[in-house]
């Protein structure tokens, strides 16, 4: 049997490990923060931290030449224009962003994002050179009705409709609602089972959908990423409580990176 370490490393996916930072932190924790993760890696995984708009500037200067790559939580449906509060896509290229969060599920609760809104960012993103991070999930009731595969099927299939076979240029993150910020984390099982239905759906997209990387997201920890790495279908995590403690953040960027090695518990060379 090909070990799911070799599963990920032979079908080309380098395992991403992505911290959402949320509306926390000042100038100064960021930057302390960056410096302890500067100097926890390199990783072989790759890594990225999304940060509030303000801090851009900032986590640009501080990541520079670190490998360690940045993004946003967010981007406008919009190109620049009269849209009072808005973040342009073109505008976080302009300051090195490599990743865009889009439809987070606060941002589907507290902003009504719909899916065909969430998919109209990701084709923004994409068109400005930005990796959309497109997150899908359902909520504890959807789940406790039995309806996991529909929601999350249908909340993807706006986005591939939108994109069509460049779909296979975004990186999609499974986050179940009533995992996030709640300490409760989908078992391994649950969440593979999941991420193989996404995969699917994504294959008949795209002849590349291979490729492509699917995170999980809900809880992820120093403590539960190795086994969650080890399924054949996650492919890194979408973090967010523990991607503002450097110590936990680069736990789980380690975990990711003995998967990139092709082997669990190989060290770097
Ligand atoms: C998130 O906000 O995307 C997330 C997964 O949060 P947490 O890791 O805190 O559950």
């Amino acid at each position: 049997m090909v070990s799911s370490a070799n599963a990920h490393a032979a079908a080309g996916r380098r395992p991403l490990v992505v911290g959402n930072w949320k509306m926390n932190g000042t100038r100064v924790s960021c930057v302390e923060l960056l410096a302890g993760l500067r100097a926890a890696g390199p990783f072989d995984a790759e890594v990225s931290v999304c940060c509030p708009f303000p801090y851009l500037a900032d986590v640009a200067l501080s990541l520079q030449g670190s490998g360690i790559g940045w993004g946003a939580q967010d981007c406008s449906q919009h190109e620049p224009g009269a849209y009072t509060g808005e973040v342009a896509a073109v505008m976080l290229a302009e300051f090195g962003c490599r990743h865009v969060i889009v439809g987070h599920s606060e941002r589907r609760l507290h902003h009504a994002e719909s899916d065909t809104l969430v998919a109209d960012k990701a084709r923004l993103a994409l068109s400005h050179g930005l990796t959309p991070i497109v997150c899908v999930g359902e909520t504890r009731a959807e789940r406790d009705a039995g309806s996991t595969e529909l929601v999350v099927k249908r909340q993807l299939s706006a986005v591939i409709h939108t994109l069509g076979h460049c779909v296979s240029q975004i990186v999609v993150a499974y986050e179940p609602v009533w995992a996030i910020g709640t300490g409760l984390t989908a078992t391994p099982q649950q969440a593979q089972a999941v991420h193989a239905v996404l995969r699917a759906q994504l294959l008949a997209a795209s002849t590349r959908a291979g490729e492509m990387r699917l995170l999980y997201g809900g809880s992820v920890n120093a403590g539960n990423a190795q086994e969650l790495f080890a399924q054949p279908d996650i492919d890194g995590a979408l973090v967010g409580g523990a991607s503002l403690k450097v110590a936990d953040f680069s736990a789980i960027c380690r975990a990711a990176s003995h998967v990139a090695l092709g082997s669990i518990g190989k060290s770097r060379t």
